[in-house]
């Protein structure tokens, strides 16, 4: 995906969607190292009660009861050719999906009140569902060169910069890095490990995403707020003021979610994309499966519940993913659907992350993001 960072920016105000022609592809599904196929259970499809408040739609249409559905499984599973999704998580856990069993704790341009008030987070940060996050492992999201591998922020600091011109940065990792400044990694490649538990927060990985090494008025020669790293310090800051005129999207950093779905696929994948799973610990039982995605301009209607099963696996036919340099603050400015394919045949959109109140502003607006699918093709090594 070579193409112009300038001409990147341009188009990064608006969504992205990348959606395949859902053309039937009976009986493709990828290897996997995961217990379950496709269609090994028949899935539950309830007839909606539900009604979003806010959405102003159609009736939703009676499905067929659990018991007139399919049961038959899916054909034997032959090896797909899916695209390559260009962006990955950046953590996982060895043999689940990247992603899987992390949460976001502080969201992108959210704020992190019991650690920096008044300052908008820049990164996500990733902690384990359960347990330590010290020690999990931290991958390159993308091809790249390690433009920066040090620093105390606390912790090490890595830096890539991507063949479309964006930088990822990994924070707070353990001194033992697995990479060098100057090396070029792949997609997937182990960058490091999260490092120990600091003073002031347990251990987790700070990601960012953004279009800048150093920039004057954030870490470059004349840093406009006086914050920790300083002057021609690459890592920077890694907050930006929330009493400050403009967004930490107008300086150069990214949403990482919105960027690692958006750019996943080329603009012209189309067909079955690839595979995504069920969390392993969904943030419900059940999604609504809907007709169109939010804010698209079809009418938009319910097709009913999709019980979620952890590790339950559909075919993935488009993704919608919010702008990659959100305006909105809180995590409620994140936006994450999946259209996907039911092992009957049907196909509709599901909410894959989702803003949790686990943390919140001062506001008290959702801080937190929790995620119901994974892709599926980025098992971690
Ligand atoms: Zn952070």
């Amino acid at each position: 995906m070579a193409i112009a960072l300038l001409a990147l920016v341009a188009c990064s105000t608006t969504s992205t969607s990348v959606s395949g022609s859902g053309a039937p592809t009976a009986g493709v599904s990828a290897s996997s190292g995961l217990p379950t196929a496709v269609g090994s259970l028949p899935t539950s499809i309830a007839t909606s009660s539900t009604v979003a408040p806010t959405e102003n739609r159609a009736p939703s249409p009676t499905l067929p009861a659990p018991s007139a559905l399919p049961s038959t499984p899916a054909p034997a599973a032959t090896q797909a050719i899916y695209p390559t999704p260009l962006y990955r998580y950046p953590i996982g856990a060895p043999g689940r999906p990247l992603g899987d069993g992390f949460v976001i704790r502080h969201s992108y341009a959210a704020e992190n009140t019991w650690f920096n008030p008044g300052w908008w987070h820049t990164a996500e940060d990733w902690y384990a569902i359960e347990g330590s996050t010290v020690g999990a492992r931290i991958y390159a999201v993308a091809d790249g060169e390690v433009v920066f591998a040090g620093a105390n922020y606390p912790g090490r600091v890595v830096i890539v910069q991507h063949t479309d011109g964006l930088f990822s940065m990994y924070g707070h990792l353990d001194p033992a890095l697995a990479v060098k400044a100057g090396q070029w990694v792949s997609r997937g490649s182990l960058i490091g490990t999260v490092g120990p538990d600091a003073p002031r927060a347990p251990g987790h990985l700070h990601f960012e995403i953004r279009t800048f090494l150093t920039q004057p008025e954030v870490n470059g020669a004349a840093p406009r707020y006086g914050y920790r790293c300083g002057v021609n310090c690459p890592p920077g800051p890694g907050y930006w003021p929330i009493d400050a005129p403009d967004h930490p999207s107008d300086l150069g950093w990214r949403n990482p979610t919105h960027v690692i779905a958006g750019r996943a696929f080329a603009d012209d994948a189309s067909g079955t994309l690839g595979e995504v799973v069920v969390a392993s610990r969904p943030v419900s039982s059940s999604v609504t499966l809907w007709s169109a995605p939010p804010g698209s301009d079809e009418a938009r209607q319910s097709l009913g519940d999709l019980e979620l099963r952890p590790d339950e696996q559909f075919q993935l036919l488009g993704i919608q993913a919010g702008p990659e340099d959100s305006r909105g603050t809180s995590a409620e400015a994140y936006r994450l659907w999946y259209r996907i394919r039911l092992p009957d045949g049907r196909d509709g959109w599901v909410e894959a992350a989702a803003p949790s109140s686990a943390e919140t502003g001062s506001d008290g607006r959702p801080s937190s993001i929790s995620f119901n699918f994974f892709p599926f093709t980025t098992a971690a090594p």
